[in-house]
């Protein structure tokens, strides 16, 4: 036996032995001690970035030019005509709506099971977002359901490619094409995922990427706006940098619409290009890892990895998502699960809580400006046309492991599908817990 085959041996005889091992919440040993890799990474090519920009003395985009070579090379990443650097992925959606001109009135289909933020966009231009219920199975907006939220009112959709995955844009696409309505595409948490062969971002009316901390590219805060469209990038443009236009030279100080300060700085650019030299590699060995890690998963009976459409030909892999039937777990709660996960040295999260449902919608709606703008009838219909009991169900089962993960080794992997399997094996044990 060669070496590589005398380690996968060890590493399956280990495993096999862990499953009747003690559980680690019940004073057992853990089945692994090493923590996930650390994020973000930092190289000597991050350093030298960063120090060049503070030595050039050029901090702002305006006279710097390192954003604007960021853009050039982001937007030829994603195969996209125009970028938009921005301050952050929230930015990057609520320039988008601007400056497709939804405001007061309007509603915006979102799904429910998404970061905060893609309704928070739609709320600060004070339109009215509508749920579209989950796909219990891929996670995502289950574009069979759009169809029946739409109303004279809608005036854009927003689908969310969560967790890397994409949503199914042939059915949202064609909807949006028959309807005319714009795509605004939330890639966030996306970056160099595809659907069909193209990448994601680039197949909307606009696609926002974010780089804040955790995502897959970071530069701790900035975003992305992507489009084919010259004039909205235009409006885009000067939206985000308080109406003034990309050829007002620095003493033109005259504007047009509306606008605000949401630019990127130039650090922000300069480490974006160099985290960008690893993002391949480190998108590659995300995705050879989740397909390691969901063979072994989907053996476990009651584990169920998110499955992806068939147009899904690159998962970006931000979140490594799963739904726990705790009926096959003796009937433990995911919550015990997770605390039993995290004892065994398995970090996981039970990911987000049903956005349709949050109280603070109730009192936005509420508010002054809410009433001033909405007749009080369709405010009172909202909770009534946005329920979702697919992802009220959903946000009870998932199971989220998140990007770092999935950058350790196939023995990391093969650790965790080991922990889920030794949990179940015992899980008689936890349930007086
Ligand atoms: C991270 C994220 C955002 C917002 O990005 P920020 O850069 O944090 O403002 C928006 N939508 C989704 C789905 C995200 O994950």
């Amino acid at each position: 036996m060669n070496r590589r085959g005398f380690v996968a041996a060890a590493a399956a005889a280990s495993a096999v032995n862990a499953a009747n091992a003690k559980l680690a919440l019940l004073g057992g040993q853990p089945v692994r001690k090493a923590n996930p890799p650390s994020w973000p990474r930092l190289h000597a090519e991050d350093e030298k970035a960063w120090m060049e920009v503070l030595r050039g003395g050029h901090w702002y985009r305006g006279s710097g030019k390192t954003v604007d070579e960021f853009e050039k090379r982001f937007a030829a990443a994603i195969g996209s005509p125009y970028c938009l650097a921005t301050a952050n992925g929230t930015s990057a959606l609520y320039i988008s709506l601007s400056a497709i001109d939804i405001g007061p009135g309007d509603e915006v289909l979102v799904p429910p099971y998404t970061f905060i933020a893609t309704v928070n966009a739609v709320l600060m231009r004070h339109a009215l977002p509508v749920f579209v219920d989950s796909d219990l199975e891929t996670m995502q907006m289950n574009a069979a359901k759009v169809e029946s939220r739409i109303t004279e009112r809608t005036r854009a959709i927003m689908p969310v490619h969560l967790g890397g995955s994409p949503a199914n844009l042939d059915v949202i696409l064609e909807i949006a094409r028959f309807r005319r309505l714009p795509v605004i595409e939330d890639a966030c948490q996306a970056v160099f995922g595809e659907w069909r062969g193209r990448r994601l971002g680039s197949l909307g009316t606009t696609g926002c990427f974010s780089f804040q901390a955790s995502k897959n590219l970071n530069c701790g805060e900035g975003g992305a706006v992507m489009t084919a469209d010259a004039s909205l990038a235009d409006r885009a443009f000067s939206f985000h940098n308080n109406s003034r236009g990309r050829r007002n030279a620095p003493g033109d100080f005259s504007y047009r619409a509306t606008g605000t300060n949401l630019r990127m700085t130039e650090f922000q650019a300069a480490l974006l290009m160099s985290q960008m030299l690893r993002l391949q590699e480190q998108a590659k060995l995300r995705d050879e890892n989740a397909s390691y890690l969901t063979s072994m998963l989907r053996e476990i009976p009651g584990i169920r990895p998110a499955r992806m459409y068939d147009g899904c030909t690159r998962n970006g892999w931000h979140i490594y998502m799963l739904r726990y039937d705790r009926e096959a777990f003796a009937g433990v709660s995911r919550a015990v699960f997770l605390r039993a996960l995290a004892a065994e040295g398995v970090r996981a999260s039970p990911g987000y809580r049903p956005l349709n449902k949050e109280p603070f919608l109730r009192e936005a709606f509420q508010s002054r400006g809410w009433r001033a703008i909405y007749p009080e009838k369709l405010l009172a219909e909202w909770d009534e046309r946005n329920r979702c009991p697919v992802n009220d169900r959903l946000c009870e089962e998932a199971v989220w492991f998140g990007q770092t993960t999935l950058l350790g080794s196939r023995q990391d992997m093969e650790q965790i599908a080991g922990a889920v399997r030794k949990i179940q094996s015992q899980a008689a044990d936890l349930r007086s817990l």
